[in-house]
């Protein structure tokens, strides 16, 4: 069986937060957290959910309630409340087979039975209930679809911060060095073919740069600040496009990966984004959503600094 995000991240595959392990037990911080606290305590052993608790894992669950006892008091949130939780299969919502305990806090965190109440509610009439009842099949078959399609939309729209590059501030991010005869970037992990470019990593740098790690950092550039970035040192560079657009052409070096899917590919991501370069990104151009997406997963595993060129491929075929 594939392995999930949890078992890679007690295997080291994948970062994450720990605060908190020992041989049975890995607490770390929720990557998407719905309180000032949230903490995932996971147990090592694979268990799907509590659903497929065994009784001799009584002893490991216990375990789990001192941990979440230990965090809350290391928090500060053990005089304040919190709550321990846990969702199993589909109707409430577990999103990840491995059994897991959701430590909340820091914060009212409001009633735990609202769902419930609204679903034993008398039903106001039949005709209500049958046209709620069809809006739900449409709505259900309007997410299966956009799931399944390679080009779906994201749900919600996400307001990214936006801030160019002030060109004086490159050399905050590239620090230049004299000039050697090395390439002005290395192959990227994945090689590409190019249809549609003239810059190719492999030109001899005219001014080499040294990178300089500036995690977190997102800035969108222009096309002249972008070939400055191409021409000045160890560069990786993402189309953030959809899979049809890249193939049909994309600038030299490009790898894929859709920014609707970024959410879906951060394993990939991790394994094939090296951190010790500066990270380039495009996409159609305009309001760069797909890059910002991209950019925001890659943002929250500490990566940067990171470019977004906003005329993309639209102004780039134009003016390369
Ligand atoms: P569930 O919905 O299954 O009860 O909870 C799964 C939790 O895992 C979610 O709150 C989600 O934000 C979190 N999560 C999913 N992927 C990752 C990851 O890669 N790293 C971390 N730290 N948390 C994750």
């Amino acid at each position: 069986m594939t392995p999930t995000i949890f078992e890679r991240i007690i295997q080291r595959e994948i970062p994450a937060t720990i605060e908190y392990e020992d041989d049975d037990v890995i607490a770390i911080r929720d990557i998407a957290p719905s309180a000032p606290v949230h903490v995932l305590i996971i147990p090592k052993r694979v268990i799907t959910s509590v659903d497929t608790l065994d009784d001799a894992d009584a002893e490991l669950v216990g375990k789990v309630f001192i941990v979440a006892r230990t965090l809350a008091r290391k928090f500060g949130i053990d005089a304040s409340g919190y709550r321990v939780v846990t969702n199993t299969n589909a109707d409430a919502g577990q999103t990840v087979p491995h059994i897991h305990f959701h430590l909340l806090g820091g914060q009212p965190l409001g009633r735990m039975n609202s769902g419930a109440e609204r679903s034993h509610a008398p039903a106001r009439s039949g005709v209500l209930r049958d046209a709620g009842l069809i809006v739900a099949c449409a709505i259900g078959l309007a997410i299966t679809f956009n799931a399944l399609n390679t080009k779906s939309i994201p749900w919600i729209k996400k307001e990214y911060e936006r801030i160019t590059l002030d060109s004086s501030e490159i050399t905050t991010y590239i620090a230049p060095v004299a000039p050697t005869a090395s390439p002005a970037a290395e192959q990227p992990t994945q090689q590409q073919q190019s249809t549609a470019s003239t810059a190719t990593a492999s030109q001899p740098a005219k001014e080499q740069s040294t990178f300089v790690p500036t995690p977190g950092v997102v800035r969108e550039i222009t096309h002249a600040q972008f070939k400055a970035f191409l021409a000045s040192g160890p560069y990786y560079l993402i189309d953030a496009r959809g899979a049809e657009k890249y193939a049909e052409g994309h600038i030299a070096n490009a790898v894929n990966f859709y920014g609707g899917e970024a959410e879906a590919r951060i394993p990939d991501m991790l394994q094939s984004v090296p951190k010790d370069r500066v990270i380039l990104i495009y996409c159609d151009g305009g309001e760069c959503e797909l890059s910002h997406h991209v950019a925001d997963v890659l943002k929250r595993f500490a990566y940067g600094p990171i470019f977004i060129y906003t005329g993309g491929w639209a102004e780039w075929t134009t003016k390369k």
